[in-house]
């Protein structure tokens, strides 16, 4: 589904946190928006990546132990 919520480009600098708004500038401080559907892959987003990781071995973890208890009956 596509989204017409933009937020602030430039809220990093001047919010403490994302402002959202449906027009083509920030309400707050005037700045362009841009869409506020994040990129398929942010270079920048490296924390992200470690967190998905972190999840995907949680994940995988849960299932080997599952698999293990199952293995023993
Ligand atoms: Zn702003």
């Amino acid at each position: 589904m596509k989204s017409d919520i933009r937020v602030c480009s430039a809220w990093r600098g001047r919010h403490d946190r994302p402002v959202y708004s449906l027009s083509q500038t920030c309400p707050e401080c005037g700045a362009p928006t841009e869409n506020s559907a994040p990129a398929p892959y942010n270079p920048d987003d490296t924390y992200g990546e470690y967190r998905r990781a972190r999840k995907r071995r949680a994940v995988e973890e849960s299932q080997a132990t599952h698999d293990s208890q199952a293995t023993e009956e």
